[in-house]
């Protein structure tokens, strides 16, 4: 398999070797207390003064202060808590501040849950609005200029971690001014570091959080400056660190890689240069247009950080496009990493305007800025691979292929072979989608009722209606299908290899033997497919756990690896482990494959995917219909 290439740099970003070496020198020559007066203690006070100086230099702080935190949740907290205690004193000395938290809708939602948090907990009593953002992703400052002389506070972002869309600051910062506004403003500058200019001294911004692993530093250091006389009241007190500013003995590896990253942004042959990022996204932007035809880009260049890409393909889940990517080695992700495991729609793009296909198919690519033309070169190979990996029918292979079409909770099934495809019962969104199949197939959808049927008898007495598929026939009942193999007008119950439908279980047991399998409309005891005997109560499969990979393969030469990753995961990178080539029946081709693995009881099958949960509902499958050595590779090849 490949190795990885990282394209999810607005997550978090890997540590750069410098930072390293800092961090560890930290950790052995000098690793004192820098409160300590003694030389061990001094070493270490060096670190955090020239790491501080340093960041006064980058950031341009000007005689504001510069704090190291945790990172720019803390920040967050940080400058919520100042502004909000001010509101609160100023009240009380009689002033109005407002009485509106405004914030940029497309915040990340560490600023809105601060707002929402401390606003409670204070009792400030101020009501959150937030700032609409238009089809850019900027801030609207014409409804700004209408908010800004009731804001207290008002936090809008440098750069959204989401879409790239650049903030027009100095818009904002007019605006505020204009309005003779004097509320606290907070930019959370996350993803600018870096990547855009900064001069905060000669801006009206009171703070500015930042966070050390989105530019090659460790995670848990960050940055928190605050402009000189803007209200500071600190979040956490005790042994007085920080000038007593934020207590806590200093996090000095930390702090440590941020000088050796801050030190490289300084000297400025570490990072790339705007002008050369944007030519690498643009190569990015032309390899997506040829994998994609249709692709759309969610925000447009001309506003965005040359490193982040967010799109939405036509017809595509951004879940789909997330496994493809990663099947081909390229990790990114869909929209913020704090939410890509929930399958919401992104509220940053839909507070763009964006439609739900945009809103719900995002997916974001993104560099850092160490990324470099070698790095480009192989992604867009790879993303090229995924457009041609998608291109690969699901319907190939089967004589007959049955295949498991799924949305809104509902499961359909699609039967077919090299000429003909059927739809049983598909769930009504999915209609559209498997007549795209059938066609990008070659194959004729055929409508089963419209067919000239001849009929097969069943071993109830009764007959049924039935065409003709792959070498077997189809047969309709009133609730639902029969796929199996008939003999001179038959259609015996030990012939039957697949029902379809909800029969009647009686007369289910007279026309299908124990080892048939149902394909359900719905999963049925968290699966979509069962053989009619399955024992629900069976047990957990067989959990092999990767580091025992190696030594259960050489020990079971019979054994069967099957990848259950969908086509066009398999056809971006085939899976190969421990020298033993998987093959590969996708989840959704489960139902048709059952059979032939029932056959052979005592031949162990390894179930492998993408993180584990695929392959353990296929084991799960195979364990409930009586399959001793079904097995899945826990954690999956993320693990592997
Ligand atoms: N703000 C933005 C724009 C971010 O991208 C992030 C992290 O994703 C944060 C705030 C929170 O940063 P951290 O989790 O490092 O505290």
């Amino acid at each position: 398999m490949a190795p990885d290439l990282y394209l999810d740099a607005n997550a978090t970003s890997p540590v750069l070797p410098s930072a390293i070496a800092a961090a560890v020198e930290a950790m052995e020559a000098s690793f004192g207390n820098p409160s300590s007066s003694h030389a061990t203690g001094l070493r270490a006070k060096r670190i955090l003064d020239t790491t501080r100086a340093r960041a006064r230099r980058v950031l341009g702080a000007g005689p504001g202060r510069v704090l190291f935190t945790s990172g720019a949740t803390e920040g967050i907290q940080t400058a919520v808590l100042s502004a909000l205690v001010a509101v609160r004193e100023r009240r009380a000395a009689g002033e109005d501040c407002g009485d509106l938290l405004v914030y940029g809708a497309t915040e990340h939602k560490a600023v809105s849950e601060s707002l929402a948090h401390w606003n409670r907990l204070l009792g400030t009593g101020l009501t959150l609005q937030p700032l609409p953002v238009d089809a850019a992703g900027r801030h609207r400052l014409d409804v700004l200029r209408d908010l800004a002389p009731r804001a207290a506070m008002v936090c809008t972002m440098a750069a959204n971690n989401e879409t790239g869309a650049i903030s027009d600051l100095d818009g904002i910062a007019r605006v505020l001014r204009a309005s003779g506004s004097k509320a606290c403003w907070m930019v959370d500058c996350v993803q600018a570091l870096g990547k855009l200019p900064l001069d905060l001294a000669n801006t009206r911004i009171d703070y500015a959080p930042f966070s050390g692993h989105k530019l090659h530093a460790p995670k848990g250091i960050g940055i928190l400056y605050v402009r000189d006389g803007a209200p500071y009241t600190p979040l956490m007190i005790g042994g007085g660190q920080e000038g007593g500013q934020r207590s806590g003995t200093e996090n000095m590896a930390g702090i440590a890689a941020l000088g050796a990253v801050l030190a490289a942004l300084e000297e400025g042959t570490t990072f790339h240069t705007h002008a050369e990022l944007a030519a690498m996204r643009d190569r990015l932007a032309a390899a997506l247009r040829d994998a994609f035809p249709g692709i759309v880009f969610n925000a447009p260049f001309e506003h965005t950080l040359p490193t982040t890409l967010n799109v939405a393909v036509p017809g595509v889940s951004s879940k789909d496009l997330l496994d493809l990517f990663d099947a081909a080695g390229l990790r990114v992700s869909a929209g913020s990493a704090c939410s890509a495991a929930k399958a919401a729609p992104s509220y940053v793009l839909d507070a763009m305007g964006l439609p739900l296909w945009r809103s719900g198919g995002a997916v974001r690519l993104s560099i850092g800025p160490l990324a470099d033309d070698a790095f480009v070169d192989a992604a867009c190979a790879r993303i090229r691979r995924c457009g041609e990996a998608l291109r690969t029918s699901p319907l190939s292979g089967g004589h007959p292929g049955v295949m498991q079409v799924s949305g809104d909770g509902r499961h359909g099934w699609i039967v077919f072979d090299g000429e003909t495809c059927v739809a049983l019962d598909p769930p009504p969104g999915q209609v559209e989608r498997i007549a795209a199949l059938a066609r990008d197939a070659g194959l004729r959808l055929a409508d089963f009722d419209a067919a000239e049927c001849a009929t097969v008898a069943l071993d109830d007495g009764s007959h049924a209606p039935c065409m003709p598929i792959g070498g077997a026939v189809l047969a309709r009942l009133p609730d639902g299908w029969l796929l199996g193999e008939a003999q001179e007008g038959r259609l015996p119950r030990t012939a039957v290899r697949q029902v379809f439908g909800a029969i009647d279980a009686t007369r289910l047991a007279q026309i299908a033997h124990d080892g048939a399998v149902i394909c359900h409309g719905t999963d049925v005891d968290g699966l979509a497919c069962a053989t009619v005997n399955a024992l629900r109560d069976a047990g957990a499969p067989g959990q092999l756990h990767p580091d025992a990979l190696d030594v259960f393969l050489r020990r079971h030469a019979d054994a069967l690896l099957v990848d259950v990753r969908e086509t066009g995961e398999a056809a971006a990178g085939a899976i190969t482990l421990h020298g033993r080539a998987a093959h590969h029946v996708p989840l959704s081709r489960l139902a048709e494959h059952l059979p032939a693995w029932l056959s052979d009881p005592a031949r162990p099958i390894v179930f492998v995917c993408r993180s584990g949960n695929r392959s353990a509902k296929a084991a799960l499958c195979l364990r409930r219909a009586g399959h001793v050595q079904a097995w899945t590779l826990v954690g999956g090849l993320a693990l592997a």
